[in-house]
């Protein structure tokens, strides 16, 4: 039986740390393990964030080396682990597909042999690709395993809008969706502002040129790259999407937001794994959306299905 708050992250690198400090202060979890094949680097981030709950403002949240034999009653489990993009390599994550599928073959294998109950969020790169293999090579729940796939990108596009608009950027609904990488997209013509469509923004904003639907999705591509050239890594960004996806397991909250799942007949499409807007609950995903996508929407959602289905193939699974 899951432990109600006991959560198993594994890899501690700069995603894995950023995660667990950012865990750590969102105080939902009550029991945080940490797993990297990397034995000391685990202790030192564990031992380094265990630390920050002496303060009077940090909850009391257990942190601690484990193994895999802790999946067998976590509630959640994070994956991070496997090597990211370094500044200068290729601006694609595909580099790191073969590394990284075999990480996550090992991985799946031990979590496996522990539990189908808990409910996997993969995060590791390249992340649709690897949310099919760890899905459909061991048989996981469908609806227990998924991957953070464009949630980061979708927080990129709504601070972008927001910006531009000079609007909080809670305020727009927005999806990026598809690929976590070259192929994502954006159904534009879902996306508002409280309601006002997005044809209305120039004239509702008082914007003074139109909006570069192009360059938006094409600085949202290039983000993650810029970030990764500028600082070594990226962290921030990616943290907070956990967290936010770890909040609506443990509450429950059946808030809509684009994950990477493994597609069985939206759309017509099936066997993928992509982002679609779904329902998560702390069961993890009870509905997979379909916006109604325009013409544009749906030749984008092609060209995103058939690479990544090209890629799968090229895999042998
Ligand atoms: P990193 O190199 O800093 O850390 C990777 C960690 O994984 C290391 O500590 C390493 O020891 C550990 N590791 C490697 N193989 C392992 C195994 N078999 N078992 C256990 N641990 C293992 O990389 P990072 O910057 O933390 O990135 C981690 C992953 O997250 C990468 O795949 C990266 O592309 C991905 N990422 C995804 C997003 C997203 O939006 N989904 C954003 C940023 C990074």
């Amino acid at each position: 039986q899951p432990k109600i708050g006991k959560l198993v992250l594994i890899g501690a690198g700069n995603v894995g740390s950023a995660v667990l400090n950012s865990l750590m202060q969102l105080n939902v979890v009550n029991e945080i393990v940490v797993i990297d094949y990397n034995k000391d680097k685990a202790l030192g981030e564990v031992l380094d964030a265990s630390h920050t709950t002496a303060f009077v403002y940090s909850s009391n949240v257990v942190v601690r080396v484990g193994d895999y034999s802790d999946c067998a009653d976590a509630q959640i489990i994070i994956m991070t682990a496997g090597p990211s993009i370094k500044p200068g390599d290729k601006r694609d994550r595909m580099v790191l597909l073969d590394k990284n599928v075999t990480v996550m073959c090992e991985t799946m294998e031990k979590i496996t042999s522990y539990t189908r109950e808990a409910i996997i969020i993969n995060v590791s790169n390249p992340l649709d690709i690897l949310t099919y293999v760890a899905q459909t090579k061991f048989d996981y729940p469908k609806e227990k395993l998924f991957g953070t796939g464009t949630l980061l990108d979708t927080a990129r596009f709504n601070r972008m809008i927001a910006d531009i608009c000079h609007v909080d950027a809670k305020n727009v609904t927005g999806f990026v969706l598809g690929e976590h990488g070259t192929t994502s997209f954006v159904p534009w013509n879902t996306v508002n502002i409280v309601g006002v469509p997005f044809e209305e923004f120039k004239t509702q904003f008082s914007l003074t040129e139109n909006i570069n639907k192009e360059k938006i999705l094409n600085d949202i591509k290039e983000a993650g790259m810029d970030i990764l050239q500028l600082k070594g890594y990226t962290s921030s960004g990616i943290a907070l999407s956990v967290c936010r996806l770890v909040d609506a397991i443990i509450h429950n909250e059946h808030c809509v937001l684009p994950v990477s799942i493994l597609l069985n007949g939206q759309y017509g499409i099936h066997d993928v794994s992509l982002s679609l807007p779904c329902v998560i609950t702390s069961g993890g995903i009870e509905r997979v959306l379909e916006l109604p996508l325009d013409e544009n929407g749906k030749k984008d959602l092609q060209i995103c299905v058939d690479k990544l289905k090209n890629i799968i193939k090229d895999l042998n699974l």
